[in-house]
């Protein structure tokens, strides 16, 4: 299947990971919008969750752990979830996934959430969190 993020499960294109458990996996986004922003994804292909009404569920601990880690090791002061359902929604990838955003307060708001902060450095950032 010609599907990237299931390349990216099977470790044919790299990816920052900083979670995996047997259903899920978590990587850094590679166009962060800001620091530490995070996908959620299942193992398995499922383009969202209208074909299958179980998958936010299963990667459930998935996100719960992430938040965790993200905030543990970033020191966030809040974080959005996000799911784009199909691509009128905005969804890109179609390989189903949660965005976990990381949000400070020195960029506090929704309307914040979607004004890309300049210059992430997502090698750096990986290390914070796996390091
Ligand atoms: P969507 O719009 O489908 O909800 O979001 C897809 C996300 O995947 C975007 O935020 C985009 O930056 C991210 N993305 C696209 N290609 C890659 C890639 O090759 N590697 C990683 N880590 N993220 C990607
Ligand atoms: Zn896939």
């Amino acid at each position: 299947m010609d599907c990237l993020f299931c390349k990216i499960v099977a470790g044919e294109i790299p990816s920052r990971r900083v979670y995996e458990d047997d259903v899920a996996i978590a990587f850094l986004d590679i166009g962060p919008w800001h620091p530490g922003h995070t996908l959620v994804i299942p193992k398995r292909h499922l383009a969202d969750l209208a074909g299958a009404p179980d998958a936010l569920t299963e990667i459930a601990p998935a996100i719960d752990a992430t938040a965790a880690l993200l905030r543990d090791r970033l020191g966030c002061d809040g974080m959005n979830l996000l799911s784009n359902q199909g691509a009128v929604s905005g969804q890109e990838v179609l390989h189903f996934h949660v965005h976990l955003i990381p949000r400070y307060a020195r960029n506090a708001g929704m309307r914040a959430l979607f004004k890309k902060e300049a210059n992430i450095d997502v090698a750096a950032i990986h290390r914070r969190i796996v390091g």
